[in-house]
């Protein structure tokens, strides 16, 4: 029977790139997407006319209810999850200065908060079925910080914290915990910051003189959720193209 990979905002630009390789490597996928999302039915749409199978449940990750509801509706729908891919996030950049505490709390809440009520309510049955994935997307700069980011790097640095703790864990029962930094990848996310800051300021960080690709983190999530990858848990995995060594 097919695995079921659960791939947090699967709608996005790295989201997206995860469910096709999940999906090309046989897994069931199932993405979530925020309530808010007027677009969710024609994205499943588009992937249908292009053979591409999903579920997609509503679930704000914000929200520890959300998230486990949407679990619930999961198991009782398809079946257990397998493989988590935590990718939802957001940035919302400004220095220190400016920052006020909902810019904080928004980036706090959804990107590292959203890590605990996601794994929470699947990772005990992981343990129980004694194979588990779970695989946390943080970034470069909650390794190395970045300038008007300090909400996203607190956000993105905490997630290494999690992932080792719970590594040490669950490591006796078949489950493992990773995380995956990407530098600068071409996403939406990415493509909003005007082209000559990307030129003159972005470009010039990276030792390979280029944007990463989707596919090329999405290929590194299949190899975290393969067996192959059974023996790698607390690790952190840049992919970066060589902008930060360490
Ligand atoms: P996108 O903005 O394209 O996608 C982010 C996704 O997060 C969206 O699908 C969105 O869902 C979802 N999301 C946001 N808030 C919520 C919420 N409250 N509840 C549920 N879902 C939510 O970003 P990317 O694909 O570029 O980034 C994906 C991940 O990779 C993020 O964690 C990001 O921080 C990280 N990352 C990205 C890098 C890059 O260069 N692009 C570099 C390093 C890390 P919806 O569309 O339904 O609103």
């Amino acid at each position: 029977m097919a695995r079921i990979a659960l791939v947090t905002g699967g709608m996005g630009g790295l989201g997206e790139a995860i469910c096709i390789k999940m999906a090309a490597l046989q897994y069931q996928v199932i993405t979530t997407y925020s309530p808010g999302n007027t677009r969710a039915s024609e994205w499943l749409d588009t992937m249908a006319q292009q053979g591409y199978n999903f579920r997609a449940y509503p679930c704000d990750v914000t929200s520890y209810e959300s998230a486990q509801e949407c679990i619930k509706q999961i198991e009782r729908d398809v079946r257990p999850v397998d493989v988590l891919v935590n990718n939802a996030g957001i940035t919302r950049d400004m220095t220190f200065k400016k920052m006020e505490k909902v810019d904080w709390d928004a980036v706090i809440r959804t990107n590292l908060d959203s890590i605990f009520n996601m794994t929470k309510p699947v990772c005990d049955g992981m343990v129980e079925r004694g194979w588990g994935r779970i695989i946390n997307i943080s970034s470069v700069n909650g390794q190395k910080g970045a300038f008007g980011q300090t909400n996203y790097s607190a956000a993105k640095a905490g997630m290494h914290g999690f992932t080792k703790a719970l590594a040490l864990e669950v490591a006796r029962k078949g489950v493992t915990v990773n995380t995956i930094s990407p530098g600068y990848i071409g996403t939406k996310m990415v493509m909003a910051i005007p082209q000559e800051v990307l030129d003159s300021k972005i470009i010039p960080q990276i030792p390979m003189g280029r944007l990463g690709k989707p596919e090329e983190v999405a290929g590194l999530v299949a190899y975290l959720a393969s067996e192959e990858a059974a023996f790698v848990t607390g690790a952190n995995i840049a992919i970066n193209g060589g902008q930060h060594m360490y």
